[in-house]
């Protein structure tokens, strides 16, 4: 996990700060960043970040010292950011809940933070409360594309306004808070892109130790919400969460290589292609490399053999599920072989597929599958072949249709079929259900950009 902000340099935490630094690592918070929010407590970030290999630094005056930037800080907080391991200019933003700096000030201390982040090339930390439309208005107008909204406290309008800017949204204490429904309906809507958490140690102590004062090895409470409330597991959240941490503040590097089977929840999907006969215009292929911050952009095709190494034994997990980057059964002969070793091995088998294989193939594939496929879940994806055309763009004419027989023909040989839509716009998801009910098979809505 990664505690995207904290304030390790507070007075807090000056009887314990070392132990607070060695807790957070044993209860596996990978790395801390810790946030300037003056001059001094920049200074001080800094120094921790030079002494601590897991502490990184951000620089920068909060709101409510809005008034401390004048020429000189500006110039303070541009030399530290120099430093190998500060990562970001901030916290900075407005406050027009405690107002604890007048409102013009807190605004020119935020353009001149957000310049300052431009002029580096660094992300920008921000901190915004009750100030929804100064804040989007004067982010937008700095052009500021890198950045996080720490410890969202805004609406979904604003969560997507700022996500729209390239924007991450990042959740603390509150989340985990029983009367939080409203930020808790935001907190699992928001996509596996654009999500971190935090701390904001000392403060916003979460469930169940609220109370008591704020440290970074509490992050597994917030986490632990998290997954509760986006239905996946505390190591997917903390997967997701560090990946999008490490690509924000370019922390460590990327992964190099594309897997080729990777867990979500207690399920293995299985990527053995990149290729497809559609160009979904909802298809995360098209924005993202990663699932569930799993890369998934192959560099290759694997074989049977690389398959059944990393798939280890089938009957560990719930269900391999053949998905990936792509459509599998365009490898037909490589999962009727694979299905056959995951069933010899007790695992169960899932395929998610577009419909196209039929047609891909020339011939009717099902029967070919019938005994080594559990579970096969077609995606429908519209109402009818224009809305089809439009949206998933298939290489093939007909391609509608082709799909309809395929879901016919799965009933007679695969055990379970579920016939899935996106409800992205466009997609007329009670009329889609009308025509699964009509196929007599079950039918399920997949989330517009919620993926895996
Ligand atoms: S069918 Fe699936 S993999 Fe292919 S483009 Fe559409 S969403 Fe992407």
């Amino acid at each position: 996990m990664i505690d995207t902000h904290c304030h390790l340099e507070m007075p807090e935490f000056d009887p314990d700060r070392e132990d607070v630094i060695r807790r957070a690592s044993d209860a596996g918070v990978e790395v801390l960043v810790t946030i300037g929010s003056d001059v001094e407590s920049s200074e001080e970030a800094v120094r921790l970040a030079a002494a601590h290999g897991p502490v990184y630094a951000t620089v920068g005056v909060h709101p409510h010292d809005a008034a401390e930037l004048d020429d000189e800080a500006v110039a303070r907080l541009k030399e530290l950011a120099r430093h190998e391991k500060v990562v970001a200019i901030g916290e900075t933003g407005l406050d027009y809940h405690y107002d604890r700096s007048p409102r013009d000030v807190q605004r020119r201390s935020f353009e001149a933070q957000l310049r300052l982040a431009r002029e580096l090339d660094l992300p920008v930390v921000i901190h915004s409360r009750e100030a929804k439309a100064d804040t989007l208005a004067i982010i937008s107008a700095t052009g500021v594309n890198r950045g996080v909204m720490h410890c969202f406290s805004g609406d979904m309008d604003m969560a997507e306004r700022a996500m729209a800017m390239g924007l991450y949204i990042s959740f603390a204490g509150p989340v985990t808070f029983k009367n939080a429904r409203r930020l808790q309906g935001i907190a699992s809507e928001v996509p596996d892109e654009y999500l971190l958490m935090e701390t904001d140690a000392p403060y916003l102590t979460p469930v169940p130790l609220r109370g008591r004062r704020n440290e970074p090895s509490y992050l597994i409470h917030t986490a632990g919400r998290l997954a509760e409330l986006r239905g996946v597991s505390t190591g997917d959240i903390a997967r997701i969460t560090s990946l999008n941490a490490r690509r924000l503040f370019g922390i460590g590097e990327a992964p190099p290589r594309g897997r080729i089977a990777y867990r979500i929840r207690d399920s293995l999907y299985l990527n053995i292609t990149n290729r497809c006969t559609n160009a979904c215009s909802f298809c995360v292929r098209f924005h993202s490399d990663y699932v569930k911050g799993h890369y998934l952009r192959l560099d290759h095709e694997p074989g049977l053999q690389e398959l059944k190494e990393a798939i280890g034994d089938p009957s560990a997990y719930r269900e391999v599920v053949f998905c990936g980057y792509g459509e599998p059964l365009l490898r037909l002969d490589l999962v009727k072989a694979l299905a056959g070793w995951i069933k010899d091995r007790g695992g169960r088998v899932r395929i998610n597929t577009n419909g196209q294989g039929n047609m891909i193939h020339g011939r009717n594939i099902l029967p070919e599958l019938k005994g080594v496929v559990d579970s096969i879940s077609i995606s429908l994806d519209a109402q009818d072949e224009e809305t089809y055309r439009r949206l998933c763009k298939p290489l093939m004419e007909g391609a509608y249709r082709g799909v309809i027989e395929f879901i016919k023909e799965s009933r007679r040989c695969i055990p379970e079929v579920t016939v899935t839509v996106v409800d992205a716009p466009g997609v007329d998801v009670e009329r889609c259900r009308e025509v699964a009910e009509a196929l007599k098979v079950d039918f399920r809505v997949r989330r517009y950009n919620v993926v895996g």
